[in-house]
C-alpha cells in the first residue's frame, strides 16, 4: 500500500510545514494506513521478546491504549538477531504511563519518555509524537539555523509518529494487540533487502538531525547493510554539520559506535564516508601520515570486537587512549624537545592536552580521561624490567590496562616482543620468582647504592 499522501510529501523534500500547506488548501483528507504484516507472514516471536518489555505492553493494551513495539528490536527480531534494548510506542501520555507503573520515572528534556524499571532492565516508553507543522508553541519545536531540530514534544498518533523515524528499517511497529507488524514506509521489505533507507528527503532529514548519519553507518556496520545511495550522497554534502552537534551527544554516539561489538567495521564506513575526520580530527591527519599507527588502530578494534563478543567487559577510555596515541606522542614528543621532562611526564601532560582539545568534539567525562592520562603515561615504564620500581609497577591499579596497550603495541611493532612477553610471564610467578625476575636480591637492588646516612642537622643546611 502506498504510503499516504503527506508521506509522500516529505518523501519528495518538503518540510512538514509545506506539506501541511498543500495538504490544508487541498481539501483531501489525508489518511495514512499501514500495510499490516500478520503473524503467520513474520518472525517476530514473544520468545525474543523480554517478558519486561511484554509485561509493560500487555498493561498498557489492557487498559485501553495502543501498546507497539518499536524500533531497533522490531527491526532486530526480523533479522534473528536476539534484541536486548526494547522501546515501546504508545497513544498514552506520559503521565498516564507513570499513573499505570509504580516503577516508571519520567525523563527527557528533548523528549519527555517515561522508563519503566524492573531491577537492571528499563523499559522505555514513548508516547507516538507528530512531525512540527509549524503552529505549535515556541516552546514545543525549536529548530538551530541550519535546520537542525533542538527540542520537539508535540504529541501525535502512531500515523504521525512514523514519519520522524529516522530510517525504514527502524520503523515497524510490532502491535501486542494481535502479535502483528505495522510497516507505512516500505520497512519489512527493506529490511529483506538489507538497505538502509531514509525516510523523506535524506538532505532535510540528515539536516535535522546530523547524528542520522553516524547511526546510518552504525546500522550498516552492525547489520551488515547497504546505505542507500541518496543517504550516501547526502552525507558527503552535509558531514560538515556534524560540528553543530553537542560535543555530549557525540560522546553516547561514540560509545554506541565502539561498544557494541561492530567497531572495527563502524570505523571503515566512517573512514570510506570521510566522517571519522569529523569526530577525531588529530587522530584523523595521523593516520593519512603513518600507516603503523593504522594497524594499530586496527589492532585496538578488533581487540575490542573480540571482548565484546566474548562477553568481556570493554571501557571507553581504552579506545580513546588508542585513537589520540599518535597525536599524544607527538606532543610528548615536542614537550620533551622544550623542557627537561622525563617520558611519563610529557606524555601525561600531553594526554592532557590532547583530550582537551578533542573535548570540542566529542565530551569525553573526566572519569575516563584521567584514566587514560594514567594509562598512557605508564607505558615507558615497561621498558625497565629490572629492580623494585619495575616490580611495583604490576601493583599498579591502572597496570592492566596500560598492559593490554602495550601488547598492542608489541603487537604492531611498536615495543619489543620479548620484553612484552616477559611482563606477561611475571604475571604467572609468585612472589619469589617474580624477586629473580626483576633481578631483585633481599637485600635491596642491585645497581643501586645504599644512601649514606644524613647527619643530624644537615636537612637545614640543604635549604
Ligand atoms: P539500537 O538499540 O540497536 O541502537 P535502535 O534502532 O533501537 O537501535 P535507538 O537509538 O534505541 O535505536 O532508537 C530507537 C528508535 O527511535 C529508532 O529505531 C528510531 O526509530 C528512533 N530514533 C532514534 N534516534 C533517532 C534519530 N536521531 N532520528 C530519528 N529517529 C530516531
Ligand atoms: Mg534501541
Amino acid at each position: 500500500m502506498p504510503p499516504a499522501l503527506r508521506g509522500l510529501l516529505l518523501y519528495g523534500g518538503l518540510s512538514n510545514a509545506q506539506a501541511e500547506f498543500l495538504l490544508k488548501n487541498s481539501g483531501i483528507q489525508d489518511r495514512t494506513e499501514p500495510t499490516i504484516v500478520p503473524r503467520p507472514k513474520h518472525n517476530v516471536s514473544r520468545d525474543e521478546i523480554s517478558n519486561n518489555a511484554l509485561k509493560v505492553l500487555y498493561r498498557l493494551n489492557k487498559a485501553g491504549y495502543q501498546a507497539f513495539l518499536v524500533g531497533g528490536s522490531v527491526r532486530d527480531a526480523l533479522l534473528g538477531l536476539h534484541p536486548k534494548d526494547f522501546d515501546v510506542g504508545t497513544d498514552a501520555l506520559p503521565e498516564e504511563v507513570k499513573a499505570l507503573f509504580g516503577n516508571c520515572r519520567l525523563i527527557g528534556r528533548r523528549f519527555r519518555l517515561a522508563h519503566v524499571r524492573f531491577g537492571q532492565e528499563i523499559i522505555e516508553v514513548a508516547t507516538f509524537r507528530a512531525a512540527s507543522n509549524g503552529e505549535e508553541s515556541q516552546a514545543d519545536v525549536a529548530h538551530d539555523t541550519h535546520g537542525r531540530i533542538l527540542r520537539d514534544n508535540v504529541y501525535g498518533s502512531i500515523d504521525e509518529d512514523v514519519w520522524r523515524r529516522d530510517f525504514t528499517c527502524n520503523a515497524l511497529y510490532y502491535n501486542i494487540a494481535d502479535f502483528s507488524i505495522w510497516d507505512y514506509v516500505g520497512g519489512f521489505e527493506d529490511i529483506q533487502k538489507r538497505r538502509i533507507v531514509m525516510i523523506g528527503d535524506p538532505v532535510h532529514r540528515l539536516r535535522e538531525d546530523p547524528v542520522r548519519m553516524l547511526r546510518a553507518i552504525r546500522f550498516a556496520a552492525k547489520l551488515d547493510f547497504d546505505i542507500d545511495a541518496s543517504v550516501v550522497s547526502a552525507m558527503a554534502k552535509l558531514k560538515d554539520l556534524l560540528s553543530n552537534v553537542p560535543p555530549a551527544r557525540l560522546f553516547d554516539e561514540f560509545l554506541k559506535m565502539f561498544q557494541a561489538g561492530h567497531a572495527k567495521k563502524t570505523f571503515e564506513l566512517l573512514w570510506k564516508h570521510h566522517l571519522f575526520g569529523k569526530l577525531f580530527p588529530e587522530t584523523d591527519h595521523e593516520l593519512e601520515q603513518d600507516q603503523n599507527f593504522g594497524r594499530f588502530v586496527q589492532a585496538a578494534l578488533i581487540n575490542t570486537d573480540k571482548r565484546v563478543a566474548q562477553d568481556k567487559s570493554v571501557t571507553p577510555m581504552f579506545l580513546l587512549g588508542v585513537f589520540l596515541w599518535a597525536p599524544i606522542k607527538r606532543v610528548a614528543g615536542i614537550l620533551r624537545e622544550r623542557e627537561k621532562m622525563s617520558e611519563s611526564q610529557a606524555l601525561g601532560i600531553a594526554a592532557y592536552d590532547v583530550a582537551g582539545m578533542q573535548q570540542s568534539r566529542i565530551s569525553i567525562p573526566r572519569r575516563f580521561t584521567a584514566p587514560m592520562r594514567e594509562m598512557l603515561a605508564l607505558q615507558p615504564r615497561f621498558e625497565t624490567n629490572k629492580g623494585r620500581r619495575a616490580l611495583n609497577l604490576l601493583e599498579h591499579k591502572r597496570f592492566r590496562a596500560a598492559y593490554d596497550f602495550m601488547m598492542l603495541r608489541a603487537e604492531v611493532g611498536d615495543f619489543d616482543r620479548e620484553l612484552a612477553d616477559f611482563w606477561t610471564e611475571v604475571q604467572n610467578q609468585n612472589a619469589e620468582q617474580r624477586l629473580a625476575s626483576f633481578e631483585i636480591s633481599a637485600k635491596g637492588q642491585p645497581g643501586k647504592r645504599r644512601r649514606k646516612p644524613r647527619r643530624r642537622g644537615s636537612r637545614k643546611k640543604d635549604r
